[in-house]
């Protein structure tokens, strides 16, 4: 099946589930976007007694601005999930939190004769996505004389070599009489 909204009648004793679909598509309204542009899910509805179970797997790309130096960067992600689907009211965020278990996963739910694999697919996307966008380890973000990402040119700066020591030697006279206004040094 292509889609993520799966008529009930369809998955018969059991159906797979491969689609691919723009983000936008599984975007609660008035929910954060996030920098993802398609998602791919991949995986098998089963059901079982009353509910139907889902196993298988998300994967995507993030694809953001570096956090220190602003180059576009690439995130990929893969997880593996497995869903429960009861019939019934949709859970409040605390009550899916209380009831998550190791042995049946996320818990979710659905009324009439549809599965929707749209919100549980958006919140496992929320969890994947990085806190911060760093390109490498070793960024060191944007030289603050020219602008280039600091990785990518010698240190000091060759952009700035001319004007540095008239800078320096007029901080430095500063700095000797007050040792305490002296700049530290740029963490992180
Ligand atoms: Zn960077
Ligand atoms: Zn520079």
């Amino acid at each position: 099946m292509d889609r993520l909204v799966i008529p009930i009648a369809a998955v018969g004793g059991g159906a797979h589930v491969q689609a691919t679909i723009p983000f936008a598509d599984v975007l609660p309204r008035d929910a954060e976007p996030l920098p993802l542009e398609h998602v791919t899910v991949e995986g098998h509805l089963t059901p079982a007694a009353d509910d139907f179970l889902f196993s298988g797997k998300l994967y995507g790309e993030f694809v953001h601005p570096c956090d220190r130096c602003l180059k576009p960067m690439r995130h990929p992600f893969s997880v593996e999930v497995f869903w429960t689907f009861e019939e019934g009211p949709a859970l409040t965020e605390l009550e899916r939190m209380m009831r998550d278990d190791e042995n049946l996963g996320g818990i979710w739910t659905f009324q009439g004769v549809e599965l929707d694999l749209r919100l549980p697919v958006y919140d496992e996307c929320v969890l994947a996505a990085p806190t911060k966008f760093v390109c490498s380890e070793t960024c060191a973000g944007l030289c603050p004389e020219c602008g280039q990402p600091l990785n990518e040119h010698e240190r000091p700066c060759p952009g700035a070599a001319q004007e540095e020591p008239i800078a320096n030697n007029a901080f430095s006279g500063l700095a000797e009489m007050f040792p305490d206004l002296a700049p530290r040094k740029h963490e992180e």
